[in-house]
């Protein structure tokens, strides 16, 4: 395969997507901060790029799956970033969950050097990232999304193309609007039951077969929660950037977010109180010390 891959962001998600990148046969040039997962791809069959710039000079297209949008300006757009490194022609596929102006003013800049650019951001957690089977939503030029679908294909298996650049990063915030009112309402919900003498397994049960399931009910609960293990992989503090975003494209609207700028108060107390690397599921903890009640097998607390 001609296409080479330059991936920044070796993170939970990055290193399993990058790995399915090479399954799928593409030479993959890597960086990130951490040596221990720059080591680890190397291991698995990518090339280590010295830096940005470098791994920008040898690559046809540059993923970005780092923590928020701050991060991608500085790596696309600051000194020895990859505009510096890129070629005319190449393509800039940000794959965080990202702020869509700033997206939008990243893709300017790189238009200005006659770079592409689309936002892919993802959803499915780790588990969707190591099985390559997350939802991708695609903003930017269409003839550029149908180039690189191949490669997104490798990583996700539901891709919707969704408009101009940013549409995917828009859409992105509002999946985990509605993702992270549905595990505060459902922990709301547990707690009350519980101090009602209600089993929290045996209410979970019957909402899954019920009208008020959702995917915090149905996976997130039984997997994370009730077990106690807290271990999704998505953290806190990412929920609370990502209801950041979904707020604040509200506010800049002047379209009404009630229910989003409280369940946002739950995430930004969370990190107030230390919370910001828990997992995010972890939120139920706070929302079962104000009633004093646990919901969740204690074993290992
Ligand atoms: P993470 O913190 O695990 O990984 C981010 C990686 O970026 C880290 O390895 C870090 O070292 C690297 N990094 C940061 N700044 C860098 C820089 N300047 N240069 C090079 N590397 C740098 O985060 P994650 O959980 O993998 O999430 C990545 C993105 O995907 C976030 O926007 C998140 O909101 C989104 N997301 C995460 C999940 C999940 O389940 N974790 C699911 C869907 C979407």
């Amino acid at each position: 395969m001609s296409t080479i891959i330059g991936f920044i962001g070796i993170g939970a998600m990055g290193l399993p997507m990058a790995q399915n990148l090479l399954n799928a046969g593409y030479r993959l040039v890597v960086y990130d901060l951490n040596d221990r997962a720059m080591a680890v791809m190397a291991e698995a069959g990518a090339e280590k790029a010295s830096s940005v710039k470098d791994l920008a000079s040898r690559s046809s297209v540059v993923i970005t799956m780092l923590p928020a949008s701050s991060n991608v300006e500085t790596v696309v757009l600051g000194p020895q970033g990859v505009l510096s490194g890129s070629r005319p022609g190449s393509i800039v596929i940000d794959m965080t969950s990202s702020y869509p102006p700033s997206t939008q003013t990243i893709c300017e800049h790189l238009a200005s050097k006659g770079v592409r650019m689309l936002d892919a951001p993802v959803s499915g957690g780790t588990k969707g990232a190591r099985e390559g089977t997350l939802a991708i939503m695609v903003g930017g030029e269409e003839k550029d999304y149908e180039e690189c679908r191949p490669i997104l294909e490798a990583m996700g298996q539901n891709i919707y193309y969704l408009g101009g650049i940013g549409a995917g990063h828009t859409v992105k915030a509002l999946n985990n609007l509605c993702s992270a009112c549905s595990m505060v309402i459902t922990s709301e919900a547990l707690v009350l039951a519980t101090k009602l003498g209600l089993s929290p397994e045996r209410v979970i049960e019957v909402i899954n077969s019920s009208s008020g399931r959702s995917w915090s009910s149905q996976y997130k609960f039984p997997n994370f929660v009730l077990n106690n293990t807290f271990n999704s992989g998505f953290s806190i503090g990412l929920m609370n950037k990502d209801l950041e975003v979904a707020t604040r494209l509200g506010r800049e609207l002047h379209v009404p977010m009630f229910v989003g700028t409280v369940v946002q108060q739950f995430y930004s107390y969370a990190i107030g109180q230390g919370g910001e690397q828990e997992c995010h599921t972890a939120i139920t903890k706070f929302i079962e010390d104000w009633s004093n009640v646990k919901v969740r097998n204690r074993e290992g607390d």
